[in-house]
C-alpha cells in the first residue's frame, strides 16, 4: 500500500527517519538548507528526530497561486503516516499524541527571519493525554502554552505582547523569574487565558484538530517568505526574492522535560575569533527559541558537562564529525531529551571576517581544504572588516557598563533607542548606536542603519549577536547593568545616564559601553591575515595600487600591500587655511604677476607633499593627476568667507563677489575643468609639473628611487593631451637643466569620457599609460550625475532597471564595453601601453573581475580596500579557472 502510493506522488515531499533520507545535502535548492542537512545528518546516522520536507518548489507555486499544487496534500498524508510509523505515535491521538514542529528553511539561511511553530498537534484533549503518558503535567501544559503562543502569533497574526504580558503577570504573581519555574497549575491558567486571547481576536479560530493546525502552519511558513522583515533581509544580503522556502515537519523532541533535558546552539569554531573550540550556549529544561531569544540567560557550552554529561560528550563528538564531513565550520542546534542528544540543525556558521580568515587558514593547515579553497572561502568585501577599528588602548575613560562582546569592532555614534530612530539618523547622515532591551527580527533595518548594536539582555547567540556578526557590525549583548528608560529617552547604568542623541562609543572586543566619543585606531593585520594574503598573491595577476594623497595614506596603503599609487589627487593639497587663501589669490589675482606670485608660493607646498609621498612609495610607481576640479570649487560660497577673502587680499568685497559669480557654471562636472582648465591656465600645469619633478629629484638625491607618472585628466581629444604633454616636457627640460640632473617619468591620461574610449587608438599616441576614471566615465556614459542620482537611482536599482548601483559596480554592458574598446584600440596602437583603473570601482570585487577579464595591468583603490582588491584579484583568476568552492562564506 505504502509503496503504491509513493509511486504516484510527485516528489513534493521528502521523508527522513530511521537512518535513511530521500534527500541529501546536495538538494539544498529544492529542500532548503535546513531540510537538506536534516536529510544528510540522517543518512550519516546522527540522531535526528524523523520528519519530512515539503519542497521550495511547492512554495514557489503557492506564492504564485495562493493554493497548494495538486498532489501535495496526498503526499503530506503519506509522509505523515510514515512519520507515525517511525515514532509509534499517532498524529491527532488524544492519549499519546505525535507532536511536530513546522519549520521554515530556505536555500540560503536567513536566521530568525521566518517562522517556526513547535508542539503542533496539541489540543485541549491531547494535552491531558500528554500529561498522563509523560507523567509530567508541568511539561504538558508548558508545551501547550508555547504552542498556543506560537500558533497565535505566526498563523493567526496576533500581537505577541498580548501573550507576553500575561506570562509576565503570572511570573510575577508566582514570584518566579523564569518560565521554567511556573507550576502546572499556573501554566494551565495561562493556557486558559491564551485561549481567550485567541477567541477574542477576530482572526480565524484556533483549529481543534491537528490536521487543520498543520495546514494552517504550512501556509503561514510559506507566507512568511513575504513578510517585510524577510524582504528587507534579502535585500540587505542580495538574496533573490524568488527562491522560496521549504517547510520541514518534524517529530518533536522535548528539551523542556525536566532537569536532564535542555536545548542549545553551538559553533564548531569560535565565530568571533575563529579559534578551534566548541563555542555555544545551552539551557536546562527549555525549548527552542529560549536560548536565542534572550529571555533567559544561557550557560556556556563548557559547563554542559556538569549538567548533562553524556549528552555533552556526544555533542562534542558529533560536532567534530559534522565539521569534518562538511569541511566547514558548522553552526548546530540541538536538544537533549532525558539525557539523549538530538541534532535539529546544522549549517555553515556565520562568522566575523577575522574568524573567516583564521578558519580558512587553519583548515588549510590541518589539510582539510586546499590553499586555493582557503583563498576562495573568504569573501573579498569582508576583508575590510578584519582591519576593523578598535578603541584606542591609551584612551582614558570609565565605561558606563560592560556587556558580552558579541561582534568585534569599535564604533561611535549618537544614542538611539528604536529601529525607526536609527533609520532616521542614518537618513540624516548621523552615525548612531542602537540600544535595545533585546532585538527582534523587526529591528533588522534599524540594525543595518546603526554603527553598533547594544542589548541589555541575551547571550552571544541571541538575535542581535547573530545578525551583527553577519553584517560585520560591532555588537555588545547582555549588558545587564544597563537600564533603558524609554519615556525619559535615556539609558542608565551605575548611577550615570546617557541621553538620546548623546554620543556613545561601543567596544565590540571588550564589551564596554562608553559615554562620549572615544578615539579609535586601526589594527595591524595579524598572522592569519598575512598568510591568506600571501596565498592570494601567489595566484593574482593584476597589480594593486592605492588612491592616496598624503604620505600617511601612502604608508598605510603600502603596509596593506599596495604596489604603488594609482591616483594621487592634487586638489586636496590645497585645503587648509593658508593654502586655500593662496589658491584663491592664484585664481582671482588681478594681474598675471599677482597670479604668478601666488603660484610660486604654492609650488614649495606641493613639492613638500610629493617628497613625502615619493619617500613612502620608494621604488614603486606614483601616478599624480594634475588639477582636475573646476576652479570655483576653491572659492568661498558664503558672505562671511567672501568678506574674509576680500580683507585678506585688500580688495572690495563687491569685486570678489563679482569674480565668484562670473566663475559660476550651470553644469560644472561638464564645465571648465581638467585639461580644459589647464589649457586656459598653462601656468598651473607648469607649476605642478615642476613641483612633482623637483620633489622626485630631491628624493633621488637622497638615494631614493621615486617613480613619478604624470596624469592629465578629462582628455576627450588627442589634441588636448598633446597640448598638455608638450607643456610637461618643456617644463621638465627646464627643471632638469636648472638642476643638472634628470629622472625618468611617464606621461599618461585619465580615460573618463566616452570620446576618449572611442578614440583610444589616437590618444595612445602621446600616452604611455591609461587610467580609467570610472566615476566620471559612468556619469558621462549613462548621462547620470552621481550627485543628483539619489532621487531616482535607488528606485531604479530596486526595480532592477540597473541590477546594481553603477557607481558601486561597473556597468558591464555600457561602461565595460567602452573600456574594452579603449583597451583593444589603445593596445593595438601602442603594445606596451600600461592600463589601470582608479575609480571607486577599483575596490569592488565584481569590478575587479571585469578588470581581470580585460587584462588591465592594475587596479587602484582606497588604502583600506587594498587587501580586498588583492583577494578579489586572486578570486578572479580562481573563478575563471573553475576551481570549486567558489561560493564564499558570507551567506551560507
Ligand atoms: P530558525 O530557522 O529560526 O532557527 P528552527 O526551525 O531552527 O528556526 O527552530 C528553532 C528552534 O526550535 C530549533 O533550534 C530547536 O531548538 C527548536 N525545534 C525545532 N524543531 C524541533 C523539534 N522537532 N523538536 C524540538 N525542538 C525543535
Ligand atoms: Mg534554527
Ligand atoms: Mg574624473
Amino acid at each position: 500500500m505504502e509503496r503504491a502510493l509513493e509511486a504516484t506522488v510527485p516528489k513534493y515531499v521528502y521523508v527522513f527517519g530511521r537512518g535513511h533520507a530521500d534527500g541529501s545535502a546536495g538538494a539544498r535548492k529544492l529542500l532548503g538548507g535546513k531540510g537538506a542537512n536534516l536529510a544528510e545528518m540522517t543518512n550519516l546516522g546522527i540522531p535526528v528526530p524523523p520528519g519530512f520536507t515539503i519542497t521550495t518548489d511547492v512554495c514557489r507555486q503557492h506564492l504564485m497561486s495562493h493554493a497548494m499544487p495538486d498532489g501535495v496534500e496526498e503526499a503530506v498524508a503519506v509522509a505523515l503516516e510514515r512519520l507515525e510509523g517511525f515514532t509509534g505515535k499517532r498524529f491527532g491521538d488524544d492519549g499519546d499524541p505525535l507532536l511536530v514542529s513546522v519549520r521554515s528553511g530556505a536555500a540560503v539561511s536567513m536566521p530568525g527571519m521566518m517562522d517556526t511553530i513547535l508542539n503542533l498537534g496539541l489540543t485541549d484533549r491531547s494535552v491531558e493525554g500528554l500529561a498522563r503518558v509523560s507523567g509530567d503535567e508541568r511539561f504538558a501544559w508548558d508545551s501547550y502554552r508555547r504552542f498556543l503562543q506560537m500558533y497565535g502569533e505566526v498563523v493567526l497574526g496576533i500581537d505577541h505582547r498580548l501573550f507576553e504580558w500575561r506570562l509576565t503577570k503570572h511570573r510575577e504573581e508566582a514570584g518566579v523569574h523564569q518560565d521554567s519555574e511556573l507550576a502546572a497549575a499556573h501554566l494551565r491558567e495561562i493556557v486558559g487565558e491564551y485561549r481567550k486571547v485567541i477567541a477574542n481576536h477576530d482572526a480565524a479560530p484556533f483549529p481543534d484538530d491537528p490536521r487543520g493546525q498543520l495546514w494552517g502552519a504550512i501556509h503561514a511558513v510559506f507566507e512568511s517568505w513575504r513578510t517585510p522583515r524577510a524582504i528587507a533581509y534579502r535585500k540587505a544580503y542580495g538574496i533573490p526574492h524568488d527562491l522560496g522556502t521549504a517547510v520541514n515537519v518534524q517529530a518533536m523532541v522535548y528539551g523542556n522535560r525536566g532537569p536532564s533535558s535542555g536545548t542549545g546552539v553551538a559553533f564548531t569554531r569560535n565565530p568571533a575569533t575563529g579559534e578551534k573550540q566548541l563555542y555555544g550556549e545551552f539551557l536546562v529544561n527549555a525549548q527552542g527559541e529560549d536560548v536565542v531569544s534572550g529571555t533567559r540567560d544561557p550557560l556556556s557550552i563548557d559547563e554542559m558537562g556538569e549538567h548533562l554529561p553524556e549528552a555533552a560528550e556526544q555533542l562534542f563528538d558529533t560536532a567534530a564529525r559534522l565539521e569534518a564531513h562538511y569541511r566547514e565550520m558548522q553552526d548546530l542546534e540541538f536538544t537533549v531529551e532525558d539525557g539523549r542528544l538530538y541534532l535539529l540543525q546544522t549549517r555553515t556558521g556565520k562568522r566575523t571576517a577575522r574568524a573567516a580568515v583564521r578558519i580558512a587558514v587553519e583548515m588549510a593547515d590541518e589539510g582539510v581544504i586546499e590553499r586555493h579553497e582557503a583563498v576562495l572561502r573568504v569573501a573579498p568585501e569582508r576583508l575590510e572588516e578584519v582591519l576593523h577599528p578598535t578603541v584606542d588602548p591609551s584612551a582614558e575613560f570609565t565605561p558606563l557598563a560592560v556587556g558580552n562582546p558579541a561582534s568585534p569592532g569599535a564604533a561611535t555614534g549618537r544614542l538611539v533607542l528604536s529601529a525607526r530612530e536609527a533609520i532616521e539618523a542614518k537618513a540624516a547622515g548621523e552615525p548612531c548606536i542602537l540600544v535595545r532591551e533585546e532585538t527582534s527580527p523587526d529591528d533588522f533595518e534599524g540594525m543595518v542603519a546603526a554603527e553598533a548594536i547594544v542589548t541589555c539582555r541575551g547571550g552571544r547567540s541571541s538575535h542581535a549577536a547573530v545578525v551583527a556578526r553577519g553584517m560585520g557590525k560591532c555588537c555588545v549583548v547582555g549588558t545587564k547593568a544597563l537600564r533603558i528608560d524609554e519615556k525619559a529617552g535615556l539609558i542608565r547604568a551605575n548611577e550615570r545616564t546617557v541621553k538620546r542623541g548623546d554620543w556613545l562609543t561601543v567596544d565590540g572586543a571588550s564589551g564596554e559601553i562608553i559615554p562620549g566619543r572615544i578615539a579609535t585606531i586601526q589594527p595591524e593585520p595579524d598572522e592569519h591575515f598575512e598568510r591568506l594574503m600571501s596565498w592570494a598573491d601567489d595566484v593574482r595577476r593584476l597589480r594593486v595600487r592605492a588612491n592616496a594623497d598624503t604620505p600617511a595614506d601612502a604608508t598605510t596603503a603600502r603596509r596593506l600591500g599596495a604596489e604603488g599609487i594609482g591616483l594621487c589627487r592634487t586638489e586636496h593639497m590645497f585645503a587648509g587655511e593658508e593654502r586655500i587663501d593662496t589658491m584663491r589669490e592664484m585664481i582671482l589675482g588681478r594681474s598675471a604677476e599677482d597670479r604668478q606670485r601666488a603660484l610660486e608660493r604654492l609650488l614649495p607646498m606641493q613639492r613638500d607633499d610629493f617628497v613625502g609621498i615619493f619617500r613612502a612609495m620608494d621604488g614603486l610607481p606614483v601616478t599624480i593627476r594634475l588639477l582636475d576640479p573646476p576652479l570655483h570649487e576653491f572659492l568661498p560660497d558664503d558672505e562671511e568667507e567672501i568678506s574674509r577673502l576680500a580683507e585678506a587680499t585688500g580688495r572690495p568685497a563687491e569685486d570678489v563677489h563679482a569674480d565668484v559669480d562670473r566663475m559660476h557654471e550651470a553644469n560644472p562636472m561638464l564645465g571648465n575643468r581638467g585639461c580644459r582648465l589647464a589649457f586656459e591656465r598653462p601656468d598651473l600645469t607648469r607649476m605642478q609639473t615642476r613641483a612633482i619633478l623637483e620633489a622626485a629629484l630631491i628624493v633621488q638625491a637622497e638615494g631614493g628611487d621615486p617613480r613619478p607618472e604624470i596624469m592629465i585628466p578629462l582628455v576627450g581629444h588627442v589634441a588636448e593631451l598633446e597640448n598638455q604633454r608638450a607643456l610637461v616636457i618643456e617644463t621638465a627640460r627646464h627643471v632638469f637643466d636648472e638642476r643638472s640632473a634628470r629622472i625618468d617619468f611617464g606621461i599618461g591620461t585619465m580615460i573618463e569620457l566616452p570620446r576618449a574610449c572611442l578614440t583610444a587608438g589616437q590618444i595612445a599616441g602621446p600616452a604611455e599609460f591609461f587610467s580609467f576614471g570610472t566615476n566620471d566615465l559612468t556619469q558621462t556614459t549613462l548621462g547620470i550625475s552621481r550627485d543628483d542620482s539619489g532621487s531616482f537611482l535607488p528606485a531604479y536599482v530596486d526595480a532592477g532597471i540597473y541590477a546594481e548601483d553603477p557607481f558601486q559596480r561597473i556597468d558591464r554592458d555600457g561602461v565595460g564595453r567602452l573600456m574594452r574598446i579603449a583597451v583593444e584600440e589603445g593596445r593595438a596602437a601602442r603594445p606596451d601601453l600600461k592600463i589601470g583603473i582608479c575609480g571607486e570601482h577599483g575596490g569592488d570585487p565584481e569590478s575587479v573581475r571585469l578588470c581581470e577579464e580585460l587584462r588591465l595591468d592594475y587596479v587602484s583603490c582606497s588604502p583600506f580596500r587594498v587587501p580586498v582588491a588583492r583577494l578579489a584579484g586572486a578570486h578572479a583568476i580562481l573563478v575563471a579557472r573553475g576551481a570549486d568552492g567558489a561560493d564564499s562564506t558570507t551567506l551560507a
